[in-house]
């Protein structure tokens, strides 16, 4: 097991096979390393606090990454159900991929495409065998943390290509460089920005980038993504900027991460510039309550102010007629998915490790039920608010 103060995502991507567990004293359950553990199917517990620094080589220890907790000393009988935890996801990963061919439709016959989460090949691979139908969300700036300037074409086309050549005719939503906060390369360093507005006021960057995507996705469907989108005129300035790289004249998909409040609000607007949309629940819930991503031990996406800006994005989406995704982590939390399902959301992209179980949860659900518990939601959200109020 590894322990550490805290860890960047690129940190995690490179730990060998021997680490079974991550232990930090500080982080957040959805900064970027939380993320890469759990799409590899590592279990991971943040925000322990100095104490956990202590422990000492070779100290027996149970990591319940799902319960969010570190046992130290582990009497027999938890050492054996972590065990058993342990044998339980080898058979779940087992039977994900047993099933695969299974479609992932609702009791009452819903479509809900599950796609993969990916900054690696492992992951895209990991992701097809259990089932997805091609990949929601790749987010090229993980492999790009140590780049002392922005990537040029052929570093993108060198990324690119052993990812989206396992897709054939398949999805792939390739997200554009999401660079900021913790995932800042050293040539950013003294930025404030992020997302697209970092690559809006590197125009060249970005023509390098979406020139790349549309060599190197050439045999998929590929569809681009703009991340942290606040209005309009950022998915206009792309949509120009791909029409320059596109190639006959056939430009692929684009679509805006829904993952700020502004955007949330604008969805109405921003929707008629776009052929789909992706909801960010990740971002959405840390900036809509005001949270520290890095160091937020909760991501409280059913909060009545979040759900209400989930809301309204999928209804702007649905009443445009385009697909809308969720790829933050609530995608992959069997609490929040019937609630998605009930809004609207029609593509759920998840961790790899995960694409079996949603898939499967999917084929549990009702719409009709799904939409009951979004009115029991929104109504105590209404009572939440009263008590706002009163
Ligand atoms: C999100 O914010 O929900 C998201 C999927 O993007 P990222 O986690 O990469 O910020
Ligand atoms: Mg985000």
């Amino acid at each position: 097991m590894l322990v550490a103060d805290g860890l960047g995502p690129a940190d995690v991507a490179d730990l060998g096979p021997d680490v079974r567990g991550i232990a930090l004293a500080g982080g957040g359950v959805t900064a970027h390393a939380a993320i890469v553990a759990r799409s590899l199917g590592l279990p991971m517990v943040v925000g322990l606090g100095d104490a956990v620094l202590d422990i000492a080589d070779g100290e027996p220890v149970v990591v319940d990454g799902d319960g969010g907790r570190l046992v130290r000393h582990p009497a027999a009988e938890r050492t054996a159900a972590a065990e058993h935890d342990s044998q339980r996801r080898a058979g779940a990963r087992a039977r994900a991929r047993a099933e695969s061919h299974l479609p992932s439709r609702t009791r009452d016959g819903r479509l809900i495409s599950v796609l993969v989460n990916a900054a690696s090949a492992a992951e895209v691979s990991e992701g097809l065998q259990q089932g997805a139908e091609g990949v929601g969300l790749l987010r090229t700036e993980l492999s790009f943390l140590d780049a002392r300037a922005w990537p040029t074409a052929s570093q993108h086309v060198r990324f690119l290509e052993p990812l989206l050549s396992q897709l054939g005719g398949r999805v792939a939503t390739v997200r554009l460089l999401d660079f900021g906060g913790d995932k800042t390369p050293p040539f950013l360093a003294a930025a404030h920005e992020r997302g697209i507005e970092l690559m809006l006021a590197a125009p060249e960057a970005l023509e390098a980038q979406l020139e790349a995507v549309v060599e190197a996705g050439q045999a998929t469907r590929l569809r681009i993504l703009v991340p942290m989108v606040t209005g309009l005129e950022q998915v206009l300035a792309v949509r120009q900027a791909l029409r320059r790289v596109a190639v006959a004249g056939r430009a692929p998909a684009l679509g805006a991460m829904i993952e700020t409040p502004e955007a949330a609000r604008r969805a109405r607007e921003l929707v008629r510039a776009l052929d789909f949309i992706s909801l960010g629940t990740n971002d959405l819930t840390q900036l809509a309550l005001g949270l520290d991503r890095e160091r937020s031990g909760a991501s409280p996406v059913t909060h009545p102010t979040v759900l209400r800006l989930i809301d309204s994005a999928c209804r702007a989406g649905n009443a445009a007629g385009i697909p809308v995704e969720v790829c933050g982590e609530a995608a992959s939390d069997p609490v929040v998915i019937p609630l998605l399902v009930g809004l609207g959301a029609n593509e759920l992209s998840v961790g790899a490790a995960r694409v079996g179980e949603v898939r499967e949860l999917v084929r549990e659900l009702d719409t009709a039920a799904c939409r009951m518990q979004v009115e029991e939601a929104l109504l105590d959200q209404a009572a939440h608010a009263g008590r706002e109020g009163g």
